[in-house]
């Protein structure tokens, strides 16, 4: 009976139009299933070319006459392919830093920017680092300054109600995921930007979560100022770098607080007064990892490649596949649902929550319990976060990990596992 599903599956797969990029990824073992392509994306093969490459050629090689050969313009010539995913015109990003360092780096632009006003909207579904970084630009430099978070209802959702409640003319800025990282819900930026914009505020969108899985139009939406990680959906590897996006009409205007040589007028001029740049590169500090750098453009090129709606659609499929079976399979073995169930409000994961969810994530790794090696992650309290991830991620790889949820559930096959209270990553 189950297997039903099963050909369902087999059937999506075979006519799946993405069905190709999954081998351009690194192989791993038949009965692995990865689902954290949200939080650490999967190997491109051809990244291990293009880093050979770098180093045997650029670095060995050319040594450091590659600077001027293609290495001193790759912040730009990346974050312009970035502008392609991302509805954006190319010149209004750049690669650099970290997601935390450039939205310090953004924030601390508008709230100079937006001086007099003195409230910062966020909400209790943004990711750690952005709230952290909000509050230490109020412990440290905008000391009257006041963050007000907006609760969720649901403990999934924001209502538009809620938020529009909270910004006011007082706001300077509205700090928000666009995708949240636990539930998955996504906003509506268009929609939310009309508030914002109508108050006089900025916004400042952080694109986590969201780019390489959604489609995203950017100037359509008016967005302002935005910033996302590249070693997500777009599979930049371990810590690849950051981008930041600054709608054109504000460049002038906004600074950047860590006022480095590699966004001066004139790098290369060492003079001892800063001049900052006049387009998009005023926004980097110091000198970029090449190597990096390198590494992240294979992954933009595949996504171009595939084609955001392509993407959006395979995701939305594998999302309704995931969703059918948890009403017919896994509500009944004590899960629920921790993500939005319209498509319109969800991202590509899907987080399942069960009282066992922690011993449950960990059983699913274990290769010695159940048939496959299943990794989603674990997100406190009770969170199992399952990625979504048109380019490698099958519908079979969905029907097998649904089969091992229930069987450990079924079985109790998570009573066997011991948490390590040393595991700091979960
Ligand atoms: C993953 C993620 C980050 C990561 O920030 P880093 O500076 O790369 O550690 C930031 N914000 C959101 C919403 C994320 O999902």
């Amino acid at each position: 009976m189950s297997n039903s599903y099963l050909h369902f599956a087999i059937a999506q797969d075979a006519k799946d139009e993405l069905r190709k990029f999954r081998a351009e990824f690194f192989k791993t073992d038949e009965n692995l299933i990865y689902l954290d392509g949200n939080s650490l994306g999967k190997m491109p093969l051809s990244t291990i070319d293009v880093l050979k490459n770098t180093l045997e050629k650029e670095w060995g090689e050319n040594l450091i006459r590659s600077w001027n050969k293609s290495w001193y313009t790759k912040n730009r010539a990346i974050g312009a392919k970035i502008a392609g995913l991302i509805g954006a015109k190319p010149e209004e990003i750049i690669v650099a830093d970290s997601t935390s360092i450039n939205l310090y780096k953004l924030a601390f632009a508008a709230l100079q920017y937006r001086q007099g006003r003195t409230a910062i909207v966020s909400d209790e579904l943004n990711f750690s680092t952005d709230l952290y970084v909000l509050q230490g630009l109020i412990a440290h430099q905008f000391k009257n300054h006041q963050l007000n978070i907006v609760a969720s209802a649901d403990a999934m959702s924001i209502q538009l109600d809620d938020l529009a409640s909270a910004i006011t003319h007082h706001t300077a800025l509205v700090q928000l995921s666009h995708v949240a990282f636990k539930s998955g819900f996504m906003y509506s930026i268009d929609e939310v930007n009309k508030l914002i914009h109508h108050a006089g505020a900025l916004d400042l969108w952080d694109l986590s979560h969201s780019v390489g899985a959604v489609p995203l139009e950017l100037n359509r939406w008016n967005v302002s100022l935005a910033i996302g990680c590249t070693y997500k959906y777009l599979n930049g590897g371990p810590g690849s770098p950051a981008f930041l996006y600054v709608r054109k009409d504000l460049h002038e205007d906004l600074i950047n607080p860590v006022s480095g040589w590699f966004g001066a007028a004139k790098p290369f001029n060492f003079s001892l007064e800063y001049e900052a740049a006049s387009d998009i590169s005023k926004f980097l500090s110091g000198t970029p990892s090449i190597l990096a750098l390198n590494a992240l453009e294979v992954s933009i090129d595949m996504h171009l490649n595939a084609g955001n709606q392509n993407i959006r659609a395979k995701s939305l499929l594998l999302s309704q596949f995931l969703l059918h079976l948890f009403h017919q399979k896994l509500r009944k073995l004590n899960f629920e649902l921790g993500s939005p169930e319209v498509d319109e409000n969800r991202g590509s994961h899907i987080s399942l929550k069960h009282p066992e969810a922690r011993r449950i994530c960990e059983a699913l790794i274990q290769p010695d319990i159940g048939n496959h090696v299943v990794i989603p992650d674990f997100r406190s309290p009770d969170n199992i976060r399952i990625g979504l991830t048109p380019l490698y991620t099958s519908f079979q790889d969905i029907y097998y990990a649904v089969e091992e949820l229930e069987l450990i559930v079924k079985e109790k096959l998570y009573e066997k596992i011991q948490l390590d209270s040393n595991q700091v990553v979960t």
